[in-house]
């Protein structure tokens, strides 16, 4: 009976025999209802043609009882053969790639993460070889995700920590006075340090598609006359000038105003900071069929066209000596990636190039 649940080739075995023997007996019940009422029939005529011989019609009923029997014990050999022939192939056909998921299913949990089954057939076990491929690929890009997050966050923690520690030092060592600017310079680092880790926490909510929208029906005008109000100050303060056209924004649309916002927010932060003094920023809305097109323009450093789509990779900087002053972490556009396409939009940026300006364009479809 173990041996029964254990093994798959003496199940489709069993079933196999199963058939052969119901057809057999099907035969047998079939031969014993029907064969002596033919063979009456025959008997009787004969006898009408070569007169009533008892002795002839006994031997002609037992010699085809041998003949049928003898039929019936060679046709359920040749089946049981056929039967074990035939449950050893398919089962073969089956188990063969059962066996070789096994086998990867191992290698992947001892670490082998590029391990892939051949997929040999179109059938349901093809399409669970498939399957278990596409698992693979996406536990293997998890854990690539997962190294390169410590090294990116190793890389990141480096220059802050190590600016504190510098600082630290030289005061304690008494090689800097204790003054309020060198304070200033730790209390920066250490700002820094904590927008790094809330960004990491909203980050990781958002790679971990975490991120619970609270959709409303939201005027996007406003949302985007309240984000200027809230930067207005420090684009005045930079010598920045802040260019609105709202005139063609829809009445209402469907959307987290609090994520919209701090897309905005992003968008027009990053402007300002790449925009040097006495440039312009443009913020214009239009209503495509199906879109909102939100685009926010600047005449600021530009993005050169290789790096257009990896600003958007977290922690990408096109110039990490630039991203210093203004304290960026470096995840904001990857954020903000995530928030629009949970809003089931895209947002793309365009540049002439370094030192042109560039363009950022928010697509969110009317509908959501
Ligand atoms: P950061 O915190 O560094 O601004 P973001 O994810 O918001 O991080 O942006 C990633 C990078 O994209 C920035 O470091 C910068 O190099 C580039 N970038 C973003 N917005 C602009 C812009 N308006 N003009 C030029 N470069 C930009």
């Amino acid at each position: 009976m173990k041996l029964l649940r254990e093994r798959i080739g003496l199940k489709v075995f069993l079933s196999y025999l199963l058939i052969i023997l119901i057809g057999g007996l099907v035969m047998i019940l079939a031969a014993e209802i029907h064969a002596p009422v033919a063979l009456g029939r025959h008997i009787a005529r004969m006898q009408e043609i070569v007169g009533d011989d008892p002795a002839l019609a006994a031997d002609l009923l037992e010699n085809f009882a041998t003949a049928l029997t003898e039929i019936l014990l060679v046709a359920m050999g040749v089946s049981i053969a056929a039967a074990i022939a035939i449950s050893i192939f398919t089962t073969r056909r089956i188990t063969a790639p059962i066996e070789s998921m096994k086998d990867a299913s191992r290698s992947i949990a001892s670490g082998e993460y590029q391990r892939r089954v051949e997929v040999r057939s179109e059938d349901e076990l093809g399409s669970m070889a498939r399957s278990f491929n596409r698992m693979a690929e996406t536990l293997e890009q998890t854990e690539q995700r997962r190294l390169s997050l410590i090294g990116d966050l190793a890389h990141e923690l480096r220059n802050p920590l190590a600016s504190i520690k510098g600082t630290m030092e030289a005061l304690v060592d008494g090689v800097m006075p204790i003054e309020t600017d060198a304070l200033i310079d730790v209390q920066r680092e250490v700002n820094r340090l904590q927008r790094l880790v809330q960004d990491l926490e909203e980050l990781s909510r958002a790679e971990a598609g975490q991120i619970q929208l609270e959709m409303k029906l939201v005027s996007p005008g406003e949302l985007i006359s309240e984000v200027v109000r809230r930067l207005q100050g420090q684009y005045d303060d930079k010598g920045v000038e802040l260019k609105v056209d709202i005139s063609a924004t829809p009445a209402q649309i469907s959307a987290d105003p609090q994520r919209l916002t701090q897309v905005m927010l992003n968008l027009l932060g990053n402007a300002l900071q790449y925009t040097p003094v006495g440039g312009e920023v443009y913020v214009d809305v239009e209503e495509k069929p199906g879109n909102l097109i939100v685009k926010v323009r600047d005449t600021g450093a530009g993005i050169p066209e290789h790096e257009l789509d990896r600003i958007f990779e977290r922690f990408y900087r096109v110039d990490k000596s630039r991203a210093r002053p203004g304290g960026g972490t470096g995840v904001g556009l990857t954020i903000a990636r995530h928030l629009v396409e949970a809003h089931s939009g895209r947002i793309v940026a365009e540049s002439p190039g370094l030192g042109q300006g560039s363009t950022f364009t928010v697509f969110l479809p009317l509908s959501s």
